[in-house]
């Protein structure tokens, strides 16, 4: 497959999910059923996404998941937006709160841990590592001549 390749012609080229305020983010189905407290929402086939999975969800407050992983073909994106807690990389913990932006190349061996008396909420991307088509936002962006038509 080449950078350039198209989605298949199923895929709508817009698609709008509501994921539900965060408020009801714990009541999404368990990632796993080893891991009770972390509920999630993947967005791949909800939004037909092509070229990577998301996810939101959280980790009820003062759990953690009980495993650590890796993968395959993927690196991932964490971006926490509430809540506080620790990520293992490797080994080693750091503390993630909200505005935390973690990258972690698919080998890295990683867990996630809340703490504190909140949810920790957060999306997850994850993309095959090197597949990024390259260039810049602005690079690849292109202003195009037309109005803008904001609803009333
Ligand atoms: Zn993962």
């Amino acid at each position: 497959m080449s950078a350039t390749a198209t989605p298949p012609a199923a895929t709508p080229p817009f698609a709008l999910h509501e994921a539900g305020h965060p408020d009801v983010w714990a009541e999404f189905e368990p990632i796993s059923p080893h891991a009770p407290g972390r509920p999630v929402k993947f967005l791949k086939d909800a939004l037909g996404l092509t070229a990577m999975e998301c996810s939101v969800g959280e980790l009820h407050a003062g759990s953690g998941l009980p495993f650590v992983h890796r993968h395959r073909r993927n690196e991932e994106l964490y971006v926490i937006f509430s809540g506080h807690g620790d990520f293992q990389a490797d080994g080693r913990s750091v503390p993630v709160g909200p505005g935390s932006c973690v990258r972690c190349a698919p080998e890295v061996r990683r867990s996630l841990r809340s703490v504190g008396d909140e949810p920790l909420r957060f999306l997850c991307v994850q993309a095959p590592a090197g597949g990024y088509g390259g260039g810049s936002t602005i690079d690849d962006g292109e202003i195009v001549d037309e109005p803008l038509v904001w609803r009333e």
